[in-house]
């Protein structure tokens, strides 16, 4: 058998500062766990617009479709602002998430017992919090035709449509479904069925897809007003949740706030089963470039380095090895090691962007 096969797209501002902590963690999987990965580098966003004049090079689609899964940092910066549209550092992104068909972006929300405090909200509300949000993502009100600014007499009017297939709705459920499958087996969909058509198609096949081939997982359906209330009110009532594109993008960053940091939050999009069984997958940290703290060793590593906890359970079938690094993370956390994101309380220790990678390959 070959060694599992991963894609490095650094991209750009913290980015690769980020990515080189990762590569402390895979390189400790290769030394002590016998993990070895086929591991190759390539350029995204500005970075590749500078080297090549474009944001993703031919060459870096073609690589990206062969391998078990992609891992990137992060793209843009200022210094691509005025670029235009068609080249600038975004649409790398955007088109290995197209060409790749990935439709289904795993978002989790934990929170880890260390930065129970932390978190905006109370201590009882998100300690020990774990749910998983997945967000269709590559149709709904952002693609449907028709859309634009027109005329209309002598106002102007601006339009989008909603869409959703069948297709589009079963096979977004079927990722949900089978995500809880290895959690907690629970699946609350959302969307708002009492004012939107493709609201009722999306519960209708959801119930369907449940009925014929997950009757073992518990569903429930939820307008996604009352989702986000329930999301700040009691988040830990959630295991899995599945939504639309638009919903997903708004409850996802909700979600995000219960756990503390942006700097923490993994993510993952997911695509079509590849021969082996497994889905076509890119994982990355939910943050951006952050331009604002580039080069100088603040960014905290932790977002991207559970993105790779991430594949290692999705795409490379290592879910014990996942927990591992995750029981690292909480580890070198409870011990009071905080980046400067996570700076403010009392008795914290700070590190920086390398000395929390050496602390995580440490405790690991
Ligand atoms: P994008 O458009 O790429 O999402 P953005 O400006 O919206 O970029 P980020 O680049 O994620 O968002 O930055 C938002 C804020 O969060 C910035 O102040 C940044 O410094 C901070 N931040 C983002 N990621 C991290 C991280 N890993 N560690 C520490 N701080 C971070
Ligand atoms: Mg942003």
């Amino acid at each position: 058998m070959p060694n599992p096969s991963l894609l490095i797209l650094s991209g750009d501002g913290i980015g690769p500062e980020v990515m080189a902590e990762v590569r402390k963690v895979i390189g400790w999987y290769g030394a002590k766990r016998d993990l070895v990965f086929d591991v190759s580098e390539d350029l995204v966003g500005g970075a590749a617009y500078d080297a090549h004049g474009t944001p993703l090079h031919d060459d870096t689609m073609t690589r990206a479709q062969e391998v078990d899964a992609v891992l990137l940092g992060a793209v843009g910066g200022p210094k691509y602002d005025d670029l235009d549209f068609s080249v600038k550092p975004e649409r790398g992104l955007l088109r290995l998430r197209k060409e790749m068909d990935l439709f289904a972006n795993l978002r989790p929300a934990q929170c880890f017992d260390a930065l129970a405090d932390f978190s905006s909200l109370k201590r009882d509300v998100v300690a020990g919090l774990d749910i998983m949000i997945v967000r269709e993502l590559t149709s709904g009100i952002y693609f449907g035709e028709p859309r634009g600014i027109i005329e209309d007499g002598n106002e102007r009017v601006g339009i989008n449509t909603q869409r959703y297939t069948e297709s589009e709705i079963d096979r977004a459920a079927r990722s949900a479904f089978e995500l809880a499958r290895k959690r907690r087996n629970k699946v609350c969909s959302m969307e708002k069925a009492n004012v939107m058509e493709s609201g009722i198609l999306w519960r209708e096949i959801v119930q369907k897809v449940h009925d014929e081939d997950y009757p073992d997982v518990e569903l429930s359906h939820m307008y996604a007003d009352n989702g986000a209330m329930q999301l700040v009110r009691a988040p830990k009532q959630f295991d899995v949740i599945v939504t639309d594109n638009l919903f997903g993008d708004i409850l996802s960053d909700c979600a995000a706030m219960l756990t503390g940091s942006l700097g923490m939050l993994p993510s993952a999009s997911l695509g079509a089963p590849m021969a082996n069984g497994r889905p076509k997958a890119l994982y990355e940290p939910v943050h951006g470039s952050a331009p604002d703290i580039a080069g100088q060793g603040k960014a905290n590593p932790i977002a991207c380095i559970l993105s790779f906890a991430m594949a290692l359970r999705y795409s490379f079938d290592q879910g014990a090895e996942a927990d591992r690094l995750e029981a690292a993370v909480e580890q070198v956390l409870a011990d009071g090691l905080r980046t400067a994101d996570l700076l403010g309380e009392e008795g914290a220790t700070p590190v920086s962007t390398s000395g929390m990678g050496d602390a995580i390959v440490a405790a690991l």
